[in-house]
């Protein structure tokens, strides 16, 4: 041992079960991931879940499966037990994802664990509580066949458990997730999710696939589906595949069943994206729901136990089932973008429209516009190349602007101007729209109301995942109102700053600049394009866009004569 250096010591056995346990279990999202899975592997049809203070209070799972006999209550919580796997072969064979049997053990050693359960040939339930010294005492209760987890306290023993509650939205967002994933991969089974006694998501049992899908994910989403099913010798596929139309600006809404159990298999979710190909924008992704029932001896679930991970033995034997039920899929239906189903893309294929609205738009924000001294002139004529860039002369030589780029960054410099002021001076103008948004982003758009409403949107809550929206600025009066909000609910979700409502307010603001403005593609008129540059000359700030790309470009003569080698 070196003079300085400390000694070597064996950590302390809660220390090395506190460590372990965290790799199990680090969010209540996970604790909640574990007990549903143990219902579902004791075959339960109703599982009701209920959450109190962000599931650091509490949380709760009732079921009415098999239930645990009096005898083993004890057993369960112990590290390594588990009843789904007896002997080695077993592995090989498993038709459960949840079999490292150290759930309930991780839970307990992280919380106030308390279980208690009533097996269908005993007349009685029986409680395991544990005493002030921590020893085990068996109680008998009267209850329904089934088991009740009861979880209390969690992460009492962790360092930084106060952090939980700064990201509030997202432990709710987290655990409606996981119960959506397992909702969705179990149609047959009855959840109920319910947050601190509010019932947030409910589901019967015998529902049929496409109702829990299309109360799961919302209409919107569900409208654009289309049936996919691929049946061969050891391998079957069921489920539904987005048109190109109802492809979305997030990856969230692709899930994979494997043998009834969500896993995370990144290889079929670029499948996927290569087979639609050009049919979408490369930055959308095509929602999706694939329960896939293969052979278990070909599942390797051992890979990632915490994230769900598999691997197939004979992956391209999957894989290229999956490529050609979505071939078929996608050939044999009638894939036109259509206006009154999916608005999203669909103002990039119509010209005209899109140009008249321009047109509009920018006659709108020249009203409002700050006008600032600037020595740089607005040029006479500005080429436009492939309705992509202008181009113009300037003082010192050329100067190329992306179209779309540009007028982001006027939107939003007025925008943030009017919310800086507190005051709104764009035009309003009603709207009588209900929005259903997938479940999971309910709590995240409750929380934006009041952001949103600063920039002139009125929205209320409406009822489950309904949202009414009464009043909007003019500008958007173009706008599909529901693709418009859940996509700027991604964008919201993926920027992460929930708990700074400053940064929540401009990432709003820069949002609604970037989609109601001029895309790339759009043909401008010799006025449009002039119009533009002026506003954008008088921008703060005209180098780059609100997401940080360049706005300009300029080649000077030198540059120029350097390229032509004149100088
Ligand atoms: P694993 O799920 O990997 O077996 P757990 O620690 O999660 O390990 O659970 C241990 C055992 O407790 C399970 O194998 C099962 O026998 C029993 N058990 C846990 N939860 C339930 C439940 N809700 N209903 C019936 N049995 C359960
Ligand atoms: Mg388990």
């Amino acid at each position: 041992m070196s003079k300085t250096g400390k000694p070597i010591k064996h950590l302390p056995p809660e220390v090395i079960n506190l460590v372990a346990a965290g790799e199990v279990i680090e969010h209540p999202a996970s604790v909640v991931k574990e007990l549903v899975e143990n219902s579902l592997d004791a075959e339960a049809s109703e599982i009701s879940i209920e959450i109190e203070a962000l599931g650091l209070g509490q949380i709760r799972v009732v079921d009415n499966g098999t239930g645990i006999g009096k005898d083993d209550l004890i057993e369960a919580l112990k590290r390594h037990t588990t009843s789904k796997i007896s002997e080695i072969t077993d592995l090989n064979n498993l038709s459960t994802l949840g079999f490292r049997g150290e759930g309930l053990y991780s839970i307990d050693s992280v919380s106030k664990l308390s279980l208690k359960s009533k097996v269908p040939d005993s007349l009685a339930g029986y409680e395991l509580c544990k005493d002030r010294e921590g020893l085990f005492a068996i109680r008998p209760v009267g209850m329904p066949t089934g088991t009740v987890v009861t979880v209390q306290e969690l992460f009492f023993n962790v360092p930084g458990r106060k952090n939980y509650y700064r990201h509030k939205n997202h432990i709710i967002k987290a655990i409606t997730e996981v119960v959506t994933n397992l909702a969705l991969a179990s149609p047959d089974i009855g959840f109920r999710l319910k947050v601190n006694d509010k019932v947030t998501l409910h589901v019967p049992k015998g529902q049929d696939t496409f109702s829990r899908i299309s109360y799961l994910l919302g209409e919107d989403i569900s409208k654009t589906l289309l049936p996919i099913a691929h049946e061969e010798t050891h391998f079957r596929l069921q489920g539904y595949v987005s048109k190109p139309q109802g492809a979305l600006h997030s990856d969230e809404f692709q899930y994979l069943f494997v043998n009834g159990r969500p896993v995370k298999h990144p290889p079929i979710v670029r499948l996927v994206k290569e087979v639609f190909g050009s049919l979408i924008e490369v930055k959308a992704h095509p929602v999706f729901i694939f329960s896939l029932s293969v052979p278990a001896s070909m599942v390797d679930a051992n890979v990632h136990p915490r994230k769900q991970e598999v691997l197939f033995i004979n992956s391209d034997f999957v894989y290229n089932n999956i490529q050609s039920a979505l071939y078929s899929v996608l050939g044999l239906n009638d894939l036109t973008y259509r206006k009154e189903s999916f608005d999203l893309y669909a103002d990039a294929q119509d010209v005209h429209k899109s140009n008249s609205y321009l047109a509009s738009s920018l006659k709108e924000s020249t009203t409002t516009w700050n006008y600032k001294l600037n020595s740089r002139e607005t040029p006479l004529e500005v080429l436009q190349i492939h309705n992509l860039y202008l181009a113009f002369e300037n003082a010192v030589g050329m100067t190329i602007i992306d179209q779309h780029a540009a007028h982001e960054r006027i939107l939003f410099e007025d925008f943030l101007d009017q919310f800086k002021r507190d005051k709104l001076n764009i035009e309003l103008i009603e709207k009588n729209v209900l929005v259903d948004v997938p479940i999971t982003l309910v709590p995240l758009l409750e929380n934006s109301i009041q952001t949103l409403s600063k920039v002139g949107f009125t929205i209320e809550h409406f009822r489950n995942n309904t949202f009414k929206i009464t009043l909007i600025p003019k500008i958007y009066g173009n706008h599909d109102m529901k693709a418009l909000l859940i996509e700027f609910l991604y964008e919201l979700e993926k920027s992460n700053t929930l708990k700074d409502s400053d940064q929540d307010s401009l990432k709003t603001i820069s949002y609604l600049a970037c989609r109601s403005a001029i895309k790339a593609g759009d043909y401008l008129t010799m006025q449009e394009r002039r119009n533009l540059v002026e506003k954008l000359i008088k921008t703060k700030s005209s180098y780059t866009c609100p997401h940080g790309r360049p706005v300009e470009v300029e080649l000077s003569l030198t540059e120029l004569g350097k390229m032509f080698k004149r100088l």
